[in-house]
Parts: C-alpha cells; sequence; structure tokens
C-alpha cells in the first residue's frame, strides 16, 4: 500500500490523502486550499496524482478546506463514486455550488481586468455545472454501516462530532492475503458541543492519519464560553453597539444560534435582555445549511433532539432573522439600532462579514467576537493580532472596536481532546500521520503524542509517499513545504522589518516624554523601564532578521528553525500590542 499527501500538510487547507492498493488508486478527501495568495496559488497546481485514474473519493465532512476540488477532479476526469454521510452530501449540494459561484465570479473580475490590458480572459477554477457533475458521483452513505466499495476495499463511517455529517472513516484494505486497518480521523469534534454528537471512539487501527489543527491549544471549558458570549453582547448592548461575529456559514453558526436560542426560548438568566436583542444571520448560505440541519435532526445529539421533542426548535427564535437580499445586508448598516450580526466568512477573507467591519470597525461601541479559527494572513487572524488599522474596499479603517476572541467554541478538539480521543484505541495505530495544521501545532502534538503513548509519529510534508508493507513505514519521497521555504522566509522577513519599523515609533515618543518631564522622578522611572523593554524588543527583532537573513543565504529552514523565528516574531507583536496599549500610540 501506498500513500501519498496532496494536501493538509504544512497548511491547514486543501486535505487530500492517495492511496494505492491492490492496483486500485482511492481519495480521502479533495479539499480546496485556503488563505493567503500563495496557499489558494496552490489549487491551480496540478494533482500530484492523475484524476483519470482514481477510482473512489472518500469525503470526510463538507466544509470546502475538504470538499472544495472536487469539482475540479471531475473536471480533469475522475469518474469513480464519491462516498460520504448523508448530511455530508446534504451540505455538499449547497456548499460546492456556493464554492463554484465564487470562483465563477472571481474570474469574472479577473477578466475584465485582464481584458482591460489586453491580456487573455481568466478561467474559474471550476464551473457551477462542474460542480452540479460531481453532486450525481456521490454515493451517501449511512453511518456505521460497513460498505464493501470493491473487492480489496471495505470502508465504515462513524460520527466525528466536529460538524453535521462529519465522519472519521475506518477503512480495511485486503493485499495479499493480509488485511491493513487505516484510521483516518478527518476533523474531530469536541465533547459536549451543541447539536453535535461527541466524536465516536475507535478502538483498532494499524495506521492512523490524524488532524493537528489545535494540537498546540487548550480550549475555554464550554460554560466559560457561553458566559462569555452572552456578557459580551448585553454589555454591548448597553453601550448601544453593534456585535459582529464572523462565523463560518456551516456548523457554527447553527452552534451559535442553539447558544442563542437557550437566552431567548430557554431558562437562561438573561432572557430579559436578550428578548430586546435582535439577531440577524447575514449569509445566503448560513441560511440555507440552517435548513439543512433542520432536515438533519435525527442526527442531532440527545439534549437537541429533546428539544425538538419538547416543540422549541432550537435553530429559531423570536428575534432572530435571516437577511436575504444585498439591500437587506446593507441596511443593517444604515441603522443605528444596537444588535448582533452574524455574518461569514469567519476569517474575514471574503463574504458580507467584511461590509459590516468595515462599516463598525471605527466605532469605539463596536464588538468583534471571533469564535473560530484563525488562520495566519487572514484578516481575521490580523484583527485577533490586534493591528490598529486595516484595509477594506480601498479604505483605510481604524480598528477602535472591542476585539474579543472566544475559543471554546472551536468546532476542533484542542490538545487534550485529540490526546483523550487516541486513548480510546485499545490495539495500535502503529504509526501515526499528522496531517492539517499549521507546523508548529504539529510539532507539539506530535511531542506529546509520542511521551503519552510511545507511538512513531511521521509528519509528513507536501507530495510525500510512503510505502506501507510487512508492518513497516518506508519513505518513498520527502515532498516539499507546500508553500516553498522561501516564501515562507519572505513572509517571516517582512513581518520582521514591519516590527522593528513599528517599534521605532513608540521608542522616539517616549524619549519625548522623558524629556519634558523631567521632574517627575515618578514618571521617568517608569519610561525609563519601558525604554528598556523597547530596547530588548529592537534586540530581539535584530535577532529575528539576523536568523531569517542566515536562513536565506543558505537557502534552508527547517520546522524547528521556522517555529523558532515564528515564535520570536509572534512574541515581538504580542509586546508590542502591549506597549502600543501603553502609549496609547
Ligand atoms: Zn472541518
Amino acid at each position: 500500500m501506498k500513500l501519498k499527501f496532496a494536501g493538509g500538510v504544512g497548511v491547514l487547507t486543501g486535505s487530500c490523502h492517495y492511496i494505492e492498493y491492490n492496483g486500485k488508486k482511492v481519495l480521502l478527501d479533495c479539499g480546496l486550499f485556503q488563505g493567503r495568495r500563495e496557499t489558494e496559488a496552490l489549487n491551480d497546481q496540478p494533482f500530484p496524482f492523475n484524476p483519470e485514474e482514481i477510482d473512489h473519493l472518500i469525503l470526510s465532512h463538507a466544509h470546502i478546506d475538504h470538499s472544495g476540488r472536487i469539482p475540479l477532479l471531475v473536471k480533469k476526469g475522475f469518474k469513480g463514486k464519491i462516498y460520504a454521510s448523508n448530511p455530508t452530501y446534504d451540505l455538499c449540494t449547497i456548499m460546492l455550488m456556493d464554492s463554484a459561484h465564487i470562483h465563477e465570479t472571481e474570474a469574472e473580475w479577473k477578466t475584465n481586468k485582464a481584458l482591460r490590458k489586453g491580456l487573455d480572459p481568466v478561467l474559474p477554477l471550476y464551473t457551477k455545472e462542474d460542480a452540479q457533475i460531481s453532486l450525481n458521483q456521490f454515493q451517501p452513505v449511512l453511518y456505521e454501516s460497513y460498505e464493501e466499495i470493491d473487492d480489496n476495499l471495505t470502508i465504515r463511517f462513524v460520527d466525528a462530532g466536529h460538524i453535521l455529517g462529519s465522519s472519521i472513516v475506518e477503512l480495511w484494505f485486503k493485499e495479499n492475503g493480509k488485511t491493513t486497518k487505516l484510521v483516518f480521523s478527518g476533523d474531530i469534534g469536541m465533547k459536549n458541543k451543541p447539536i453535535i454528537r461527541d466524536p465516536k471512539i475507535v478502538e483498532k487501527a494499524d495506521y492512523l492519519i490524524l488532524e493537528s489543527t489545535y494540537g498546540n491549544r487548550l480550549h475555554d471549558s464550554a460554560d466559560e464560553r457561553v458566559e462569555k458570549l452572552a456578557k459580551a453582547i448585553i454589555d454591548t448592548f448597553h453601550n448601544g453597539g453593534t456585535v459582529i461575529i464572523p462565523s463560518f456559514a456551516v456548523g457554527r453558526t447553527q452552534e451559535i444560534i442553539y447558544e442563542l436560542n437557550e437566552h431567548y426560548d430557554g431558562d437562561s438568566d438573561y432572557k430579559k435582555e436578550f428578548e430586546k436583542i435582535p439577531v440577524y444571520i447575514d449569509s445566503p448560505l448560513a441560511s440555507k445549511a440552517t435548513e439543512i440541519f433542520k432536515k438533519n435532526a435525527h442526527v442531532f445529539d440527545k439534549n437537541a433532539r429533546e428539544k425538538i421533542l419538547s416543540g422549541d426548535n432550537p435553530l429559531e427564535f423570536k428575534k432572530l432573522y435571516f437577511t436575504q437580499t444585498v439591500d437587506e445586508s446593507k441596511a443593517l448598516n444604515v441603522s443605528n439600532e444596537p444588535k448582533v450580526i452574524i455574518s461569514a466568512s469567519g476569517m474575514c477573507n471574503a463574504g458580507r462579514v467584511r461590509h459590516h467591519l468595515k462599516h463598525n470597525l471605527w466605532k469605539k461601541n463596536t464588538r468583534v467576537i471571533f469564535v473560530g479559527y484563525q488562520a495566519q494572513g487572514t484578516l481575521g487572524r490580523m484583527l485577533v493580532d490586534g493591528v490598529k488599522r486595516v484595509k477594506l474596499f480601498g479604505d483605510d479603517v481604524a480598528v477602535n472596536a472591542n476585539i474579543m476572541n472566544i475559543e471554546g467554541f472551536s468546532g476542533h478538539a484542542d490538545q487534550d481532546g485529540l490526546l483523550e480521543w487516541m486513548e480510546g484505541f485499545k490495539d495500535g495505530p502503529k504509526k501515526v500521520f499528522l496531517v492539517h495544521g499549521e507546523d508548529e501545532a504539529r510539532v507539539e502534538l506530535a511531542n506529546k503524542i509520542n511521551e503519552k503513548f510511545e507511538t512513531d509519529v511521521i509528519l509528513p510534508n507536501f507530495k510525500s509517499e510512503y510505502l506501507i508493507e510487512n508492518d513497516e513505514v518506508k519513505m518513498l519521497e520527502a515532498g516539499e513545504h507546500p508553500l516553498g521555504d522561501e516564501s515562507i522566509l519572505e513572509e517571516v522577513l517582512i513581518n520582521a522589518k514591519r516590527i522593528k519599523k513599528e517599534i521605532s515609533k513608540p521608542l522616539e515618543a517616549f524619549m519625548d516624554t522623558v524629556e519634558r518631564d523631567d521632574e517627575d522622578h515618578v514618571t521617568i522611572e517608569k519610561l525609563e523601564r519601558l525604554q528598556g523593554e523597547m530596547q530588548q524588543l529592537r534586540a530581539l527583532s535584530e535577532q529575528v532578521l539576523i536568523m531569517t537573513e542566515t536562513s536565506l543565504e543558505e537557502k534552508k529552514l527547517t520546522v524547528k528553525q521556522y517555529k523558532r523565528i515564528n515564535n520570536l516574531v509572534r512574541e515581538l507583536e504580542k509586546t508590542l500590542v502591549n506597549m502600543s496599549i501603553k502609549t496609547g500610540k
């Protein structure tokens, strides 16, 4: 059996793993690369296998970073069946069409620009027609049922507790009279999440492909996050401000609706306050997805099913409004009524939420509440990291709003959750391949797994290839970092230079104040201390630059170096933000 990693390694998105067994070829997921420009450019690269030769595709769940290249695969000649759980299929009917629509619109826009320059038109990655054809190839499968998809491969989906329909996939491969069991975790959810059931424990695996999104993080507890969200909303409402919750249209938005429903229709302490606060879902995709959730209530967890039986639909409440048209969306920013707007995309790199940010970020009484993972390079990440100005639709917008990050809402298990899920194995796995995480998270989780289970962990690269034979794993191809070493270095270098430049501003301001206030000893003492801190920062920044430049010259960068540089930059950025707060600059 051969295993090749065609996405979702080294970067978070683009999940896609290729397996060859007994002359057949199967793919696990075929996700879109999302995030910054360099990452998205990977979608234009040819697949590292021939799509015409793929026999089957197994899809863990509907999120676009797992499903978004399926129409492209079909366009390039894949004719086989696509196995997915029933709710995953339902969600894909809206999500793949939506994704195709985005690609078509983008290509149209780029074409107009190109034609004006006398260049050729730009073709979309795929069209709605391609998406429709791929939907016809889906073969929905029930949870927990064994499906023999050919003589040598049997699969089974079990609930991964991540989003509606999400699955952990068990695969039994028969080769040379021997059966090898591979488990693909897909994305593992958190326990005790609303609506969705807990991730199912799997007891046996020879090999495991495990996600590592939050491999280096711990979430807030469920009670804390619900409390934090409620208090933040009430607080903002009292200040006459708007709460903007950038949210993934599918999954997270329904989860937030469910949590809020508790304050409107349940027996929450905040009922009186919430009764006055309108909540707008401003995302056509989120509205459609909510309908699909309602249709698939049979796979909800016990609490949600009980609510429905008692007559309270947990995805509806009196003050909840779904906006449809662009005009309705625009009207939200014209009115000064305090409100909650839940809008996509979750990382603010696209979608209607960008308009709401443009109109509200500069206001002091606005509160932006992030409830999901923010990937590097996205607007969401910049805001969480404390950036003071952003560019939106060509306008410079000051960030005066209160930015808040509630991590407990994550759809992903955190480090403890992943380790706990792994404890469920009674037999195996012999080796764990870590995927679906930024390198820092992968490295830290690998260390933890090593410590706890004494299991070998492999961190595959993009396009790296392994041969699994006679209980041994042999590397055939080392692969490469998906973004290339140099692109990472450049990013770090740009960051380091920016920091160095920004550090000098508050430093000069200090010097200014020191000179003017020389009679006030307390102030001088304080300033001197701050000045010392600033100098340390400068030295740190210098160190980052030297390290990066050396790596650049040597044209090599290991995960370890990358991690070190990245940590340094992060540390610098954090300190810088603190300094800006202290100096008011
Ligand atoms: Zn996912």
